[in-house]
């Protein structure tokens, strides 16, 4: 619904504020991705909005399988919301470590929930919207928790800041999250300045680095030149 489309803001290089510095501390955790020569390195952080305290993080390929950083993140906070429920009603959760939710089953979880609302989810590159594996995409994943309301109707996730886009090395369409998670009404930060830290992090295995990196675009997109992807090593998921 476009009526209640969320803001886009974009943040400057300067003043630092505390967004940059917990994007940087997603940077500090995607530097410990596992190598992956087919796939980014990115990390993120779900982050409570009245204390800048850190509910969750996660990175690529930090939990068993392909996975992603938003995705580790949201499955490491719903682990903890599950064990917390075990706790308090005495009925064996499924962990989300063991199986991924959902729809619905990540409403249920919530059903009770006395955690904070309207959290912040820091990423170091934007959410993917299409994974080459066909595996769920990280943007699903965000636009199910938005579906999670409090009984007086706050989200769950109510914004999201980004460190950089994503090329088309391996979506050809390019990046279409930004659009989706508005149209969600979940507002999207582009966090300036650590754009290029960012993208270099995340090729940090990839054997094509981009040739051309810019800090110039930060509208959902970047305008390096399309570099091919690499050859997929022995045994590598595609991203
Ligand atoms: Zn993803």
């Amino acid at each position: 619904m476009a009526s209640t489309a969320a803001e886009v803001h974009h943040l400057p290089a300067t003043p630092s504020t505390p967004h940059h510095t917990l994007l940087q501390h997603a940077l500090s955790l995607a530097r410990l991705c596992p190598r992956s020569t087919t796939a980014f390195s990115v990390g993120a952080l779900l982050v409570s909005p009245t204390t800048s305290a850190i509910i969750s993080d996660g990175y690529s390929r930090e939990l068993p399988g392909n996975t992603h950083a938003e995705e580790c993140c949201l499955r490491k906070f719903y682990g903890t919301v599950a064990a917390a429920r075990t706790a308090a009603t005495g009925v064996k959760q499924l962990e989300p470590k063991d199986v991924d939710y959902q729809d619905g089953q990540v409403s249920a979880l919530f059903e009770g929930y006395g955690g904070e609302w309207e959290l912040d989810l820091y990423t170091t590159m934007v959410p993917c919207s299409k994974r080459m594996s066909g595996l769920r995409t990280c943007l699903d994943r965000i636009i199910e928790a938005s579906k999670v309301t409090s009984p007086d109707g706050k989200k769950l996730i109510k914004r999201v800041f980004c460190g950089c886009g994503e090329d088309d090395r391996f979506v050809k369409e390019g990046n279409w999250a930004e659009g989706v998670l508005r149209d969600a009404g979940i507002e999207v930060w582009w966090v300036g300045g650590l754009e290029s830290e960012c993208r270099g992090v995340a090729e940090m295995w990839l054997e094509k680095k981009t040739d051309k990196p810019t800090a110039a675009k930060q509208e959902g997109g970047f305008d390096g030149k399309s570099v091919e992807a690499s050859g997929a090593g022995a045994g590598e998921m595609p991203m």
